[in-house]
């Protein structure tokens, strides 16, 4: 007799991004622009006095009252986790029953019908419209119909790029019993956080990440942040030092760095515009070859014909982007990486 795996991960692979060596990357929408010296330096300080041989602090005190003072709320309704990543997981077998359900609104970020699949919960989906717009009424219609018991998305969309106005996801949240877990990975980019209101709804989690906008996805940080009662739930359901000292020192530090944390941010729109409005241009410039969608986020999403051979294309001379079917997603990187993208997309549809 031989030791059997059992089905549901029998046939999983583990996680790569991308295998090989490319000298741009622009495949996994992080920030392209390193932290500045002096935020690193204050780093290198904190971490020379760390008590490595004691347990982090379970409720990462300082760190949430950090992230509660940068975006403006109650650190009583943060909780912190290793990536958002670790965050869905908790939500996913510890909010739910195993054999019920969650509604995903596909295409979406990937890891949530991964965490749903592992925590034996059955994903529920509804398919976006052609254009990617999410129509609330569809979403409400379908929780109701399979009386689902959560509905998890993110907000801007991974990998679409776009919004769904705040007055349309409040109309969503308080039409469904379901528990929403709204994925504000991108909203650094765009300014429709419910954030501010959370705590009105008695079924809203807020996920936020360091590893976009604040350009520190080495870290492995993410937020809960929720009503009381959730945050209370939340704390009590994970692992009880999660989120280790080094990562709470640093994470502390970034979002007392206000004005640092902006000047990046800047940086990110002015890089994102770019990339965008280069796109635009090359998809005038080849009617019916490229569709490019708007983006609220620091990527850019577009439909082609053609997404196989320009993606080996851009593999073939050191460049990394994202391939879905007949979609790419390209990160905005620095001016010479996204100079790079215009030359490689000219070179490919002019052969
Ligand atoms: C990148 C991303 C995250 C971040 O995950 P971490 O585990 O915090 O790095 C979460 N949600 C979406 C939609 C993302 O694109």
């Amino acid at each position: 007799m031989e030791y059997q795996l059992n089905p549901k991960i029998a046939g999983l692979e583990p996680y790569e991004p991308i295998s090989g060596e490319y000298r741009i990357r622009l495949d996994a929408n992080e920030s392209y622009l390193p932290l500045p010296q002096e935020v690193r330096e204050k780093m290198a300080e904190a971490v020379g006095k760390l008590a490595f041989n004691r347990y982090p602090d379970p409720f990462c005190k300082d760190l949430c009252a950090a992230f509660a003072s940068y975006y403006e709320i109650s650190s009583d309704l943060v909780t912190p986790g290793n990536g958002s990543d670790e965050l869905i997981s908790i939500l996913m077998t510890a909010f739910l029953m195993k054999g019920e359900k969650v509604l995903t609104i596909e295409p979406d970020f990937s890891m949530y019908r991964f965490y749903a699949s592992l925590a034996e919960v059955e994903c529920v989906s509804l398919t976006k419209n052609s254009d990617f717009r999410i129509c609330v009424d569809s979403v409400i219609e379908k929780s109701r119909q399979n009386a689902v018991r959560m509905i998890i998305f993110s907000n801007p969309c991974n990998p679409t790029g776009q919004g769904l106005p705040r007055e349309e996801v409040r109309r969503l949240i308080a039409s469904v019993d379901a528990l929403v877990v709204l994925d504000e990975a991108y909203m650094d980019f765009w300014d429709q956080s419910l954030l501010q209101e959370v705590e009105q709804y008695d079924n809203l989690v807020i996920l936020r990440t360091c590893s976009k906008a604040v350009g520190s996805a080495a870290i492995r940080l993410g937020f809960a942040v929720a009503n009381p009662t959730l945050t209370k739930a939340l704390r009590a359901v994970k692992s009880p030092y999660n989120v280790n000292s080094l990562t709470q020192q640093m994470g502390t530090h970034l979002f007392s760095c206000k004005k640092e944390m902006k000047i990046l941010r800047n940086r990110l729109f002015f890089s994102r515009d770019m990339l965008y409005n280069g796109i635009k241009a090359l998809e005038a410039a080849y009617p019916g070859r490229l569709c490019v969608y708007p983006t609220c986020t620091n990527f850019v999403f577009l439909k082609t014909g053609e997404a196989k051979r320009i993606y080996d294309y851009f593999l073939k001379n050191g460049v990394a982007i994202r391939i879905m079917g007949e979609y790419l997603r390209i990160t905005a990187g620095e001016e010479f990486e996204n100079n790079e993208v215009f030359r490689l997309l000219d070179e490919i549809l002019k052969k």
